[in-house]
């Protein structure tokens, strides 16, 4: 269960002001849920892998008040003009606010699930950046569910609300996504990355060396037709599963990749092969992690996006060419590669904290003269996952 009472210093805060001006009174309590970045193990969720995510400082709080009637009303400080409003107890259907549909979207899978649930007034206000990789959505979907759980007393796990708000987005909002961003943004440990096993979806935190920043940066390349790429890379994984005659990657190994190398069409093999090596690359990472040991950790990070550059074909020029300025930058002193769901969005650096002056030197030099793109760099601490506290 999560917590239900915590101190807050909200009150009297901008958030709260903006509250009480819409609603004419005051919130009686705040739902917060982070975004994350992915350090290792990419592509492998939706595989019954494992991911190594971390979540980060930056979060999507909610200030919400139950209402006695069945009407939500939704507004985000994000979109100061525009608000959604729908009736819960009618059937949930998509409305003309692309972003409330991610409410609408939490409502209808809880609903589905037998869930009851009231109306509400709520505010959305986040620091997360959308569309930068760093799962904005899963945020959102998990502060709601958050705001649900406790308001309406469902007595559910942080778990069990990631796998609700992944179902919101696998069958709302159609976006085929795993659960790994759900599952970190509700669990994570302050201090901590999170080595999820996503078939059992048992979670270890793994600490976080106190002189390793994570250093995330976006490429802000304009991703295009993202989604049918996205969604094939998923069906050739699950092809190759099924030819090789198991229920998902995660029951193969390199050797019955290799027998079945002829069953399998080119592009599922190399699917496969990237899934399979990524999968091992994680459970090593979190030893390199605990043992402080860039040296490992670099081999396996520069693995892993070699892995999804060739294998899983899903880096562009601007993310690799932004690997390669930072790498070169870092040399022996930091590990690097790209995060996230590829074609285009983000990568992650992990190094010391002196050197974060020298990659943001070197992207603000670089990258922009080779890919005409300006890219935002983003200084990160391992936040912690879902509270939900009432305001007192
Ligand atoms: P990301 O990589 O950030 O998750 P997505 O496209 O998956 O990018 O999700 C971004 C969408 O989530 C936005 O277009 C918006 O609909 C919704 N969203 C995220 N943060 C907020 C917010 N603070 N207020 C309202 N909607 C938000
Ligand atoms: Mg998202």
């Amino acid at each position: 269960m999560l917590a239900t009472t915590m101190t807050t210093k909200i009150k009297d805060s901008p958030f709260h002001n903006a509250f009480v001006d819409i609603y004419g009174e005051e919130p009686t309590a705040l739902s917060n849920a982070p975004g994350r970045v992915n350090l290792i193990g990419e592509f492998t969720d939706y595989n019954d892998g494992f991911v190594l995510p971390c979540a980060l400082q930056y979060s999507t709080r909610i200030l919400f008040n139950k209402r006695d009637d069945s009407i939500v009303n939704v507004r985000s400080t994000q979109y100061a003009g525009e608000k959604d409003s729908f009736d819960i107890s009618a059937d949930i259907v998509p409305g003309d606010s692309q972003w409330g549909n991610y409410i609408r979207a939490v409502a209808f899978a809880f609903k589905r699930e037998d869930h009851n649930l009231s109306g509400f007034d709520l505010l959305i206000d986040s620091d997360v950046p959308q569309g930068s990789g760093l799962s904005s959505s899963a945020a959102l979907e998990v502060a709601i569910g958050g705001m649900f759980n406790h308001a309406c007393q469902l007595g559910l796990s942080e778990a069990q609300i990631a796998v609700l708000g992944q179902a919101a987005e696998n069958d709302f909002i159609n976006c085929q996504c795993g659960v790994m961003d759900q599952m970190i943004s509700a669990c994570g440990v302050q201090g901590h990355a999170m080595l999820l096993d996503c078939e059992s979806l048992e979670t270890v935190a793994v600490l976080i060396p106190e002189d390793l920043a994570i250093v995330i940066v976006n490429s802000n390349y304009p991703r295009k037709l993202v989604d049918s790429e996205y969604n094939q890379r998923r069906i050739d994984c699950e092809q190759a599963a099924l030819k090789m005659g198991v229920s998902s990657l995660r029951q193969a190994d390199l050797s019955k990749l290799d027998s079945n190398k002829g069953i399998l069409s080119a592009n599922e093999y190399k699917r496969a092969h990237h899934v399979i090596s990524e999968n091992q690359r994680v459970l090593d990472a979190v030893e390199a992690l605990k043992n402080n040991d860039m040296d490992t950790l670099r081999q396996l990070m520069t693995a892993s996006h070699q892995s999804l550059k060739y294998d899983f074909e899903v880096t562009v020029p601007a993310t690799d060419g932004l690997v390669e300025i930072c790498a070169a930058t870092l040399q022996n002193r930091g590990a690097v590669r790209m995060t996230g769901g590829g074609f285009g969005g983000a990568i992650v650096c992990l190094c010391r904290t002196d050197d974060i002056e020298s990659i943001t030197q070197a992207v603000g030099s670089q990258y922009e003269k080779r890919f005409n793109l300006r890219a935002n760099i983003y200084v990160c601490s391992a936040g912690k996952g879902l509270t939900v506290s009432n305001i007192k």
